[in-house]
């Protein structure tokens, strides 16, 4: 029996898309992993700001560029709240978290050495693989794996094994894109810590659901995109502590990010600015503080139990169509359900659901690494939000049930 912890017909009411048909039938939206939806607040925030105070931001001495400078670093301090930072300055607006990754992983590259050795997760998106191997390519470290079990677990005991005094790196993601899980990332943290290690958090899958403490998690580096929270695309987030964003060289170079410029020499301007070169996505930056102010106005706790309840019941309902196998079956999971039906490939799956309204996700879900450890494809993955509805589940059973009489 799902309790509804909010309004959720109100709620629902807030997100203008919601309304649409898709191929004659309600849109069912069930592919929030990849992108979330939109809040008439966020747009409207989008609208007023191109509306009424459209201007570059931090030179400009005319009343809409001090406006609009106001309006930002309101959202940098909303960002740094949201998630704990102790100073504003350790929030670096990013185009998202493939952009923070790689600033940070560019970062390493003059205080890595041959040899040193940096942990990656077997549970990782692409974002947070390849730029790590690229680091490794210019700096001769070398890429070291926690393995995965069969519910899609980290194994824990392994990971200790791989840690020693070579280890300057770890990177992992709090939530999995392609299962739900839910990783240990206070043990991860912790323990790498112990050898002196720094620690890279991908935070994308884990922010739309759970509210991050950079400050009591003691990461050294957190990152996320704000289209996964209902904010804008081309719009993140990387926190890193005061101490290690002073160490890591600049990523790019232009303007915004000088102290002072010579063609003798350039000096660099402080934090944040030292790693925002050019023209931010001021508008973005903007819409992501008022994404938040919506999020956290219907309250973190309240989202998680909502979409818990939606997830136990999606689980059971799926689990009870014949054939059907769910990958990632771990309780400590976000409200993610990756699955296969025998004899039937995922793409055929999300070609019909489509056909119905339903939108899921279909593929290696930028993780082929763990498509590879269960030896598939690729899955059909539901990933669900607070705006979801039991009816909405219901639906999609209904349609999976549909598509594999069709398909078999
Ligand atoms: N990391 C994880 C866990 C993700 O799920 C995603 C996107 O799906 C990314 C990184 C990349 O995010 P973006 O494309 O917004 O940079």
């Amino acid at each position: 029996m799902i309790q509804t912890v909010f309004d959720i017909l109100s709620i629902r009411k807030d997100f203008p898309i919601l309304n649409r048909k898709v191929n004659g039938y309600p849109l069912v939206y069930l592919d929030n992993a990849a992108t979330s939806q939109t809040p008439k607040k966020v747009i409207d925030t989008i609208v007023d700001y191109y509306s009424n105070y459209n201007a570059n931001i931090h030179r400009g001495v005319h009343s809409l560029s001090q406006e609009a400078t106001d309006v930002y670093e309101q959202a940098r301090q909303k960002i740094q709240r949201h998630f704990n930072a102790a100073r504003p300055q350790e929030i670096i607006f990013t185009s998202g978290t493939t952009h923070g990754i790689n600033l940070v992983a560019n970062g390493f590259t003059s205080l890595l050495e041959k040899g040193d050795e940096i942990i990656v997760s077997a549970l990782e998106h692409h974002s947070n693989i390849v730029p790590w191997q690229m680091l490794c390519e210019r700096t001769g470290a070398v890429l070291k794996v926690i393995p995965m079990n069969l519910e899609g677990q980290l194994v824990m005991g392994e990971y200790h094994k791989l840690l020693s005094q070579r280890t300057k790196l770890v990177f992992c993601n709090h939530v999995s894109n392609a299962l739900g899980t839910i990783n240990p990332i206070e043990e991860i943290i912790a323990a790498a810590h112990k050898v002196g290690a720094a620690v890279l958090i991908d935070g994308a899958q884990a922010a739309p659901h759970i509210k991050a403490d950079v400050q009591k998690l003691d990461v050294d580096f957190y990152v996320v995109s704000a289209h996964k929270m209902c904010g804008p695309t081309g719009v993140g987030m990387l926190y890193g502590k005061e101490e290690w964003l002073n160490k890591l060289p600049p990523y790019q170079g232009g303007g915004e990010m000088i102290a002072e410029v010579t063609f003798e020499k350039t000096t660099y301007a402080e934090l944040p600015h030292k790693f925002e070169a050019g023209t931010p996505n001021i508008c973005g930056g903007i819409a992501f503080g008022a994404a938040l102010d919506y999020m956290n106005a219907i309250g973190f706790d309240a989202i998680a139990q909502y979409e818990q309840e939606l997830l136990e019941y999606a689980t059971q309902e799926l689990l009870a169509i014949d054939g059907l196998k769910i990958y990632g079956d771990t309780k400590e999971k976000t409200a993610v359900i990756s699955f296969n039906i025998e004899g039937l490939h995922p793409y055929d799956i999300g070609s019909i659901l489509d056909k119905l309204g339903v939108a899921v996700r279909t593929g290696h879900h930028c993780a082929q690494p763990i498509m590879d450890f269960y030896k598939i494809p690729g899955t059909v993955r539901a990933s669900f939000s607070f705006y979801n509805t039991k009816e909405e589940v219901d639906i999609l059973v209904s349609s999976v049930r549909r598509a594999k009489t069709m398909l078999l």
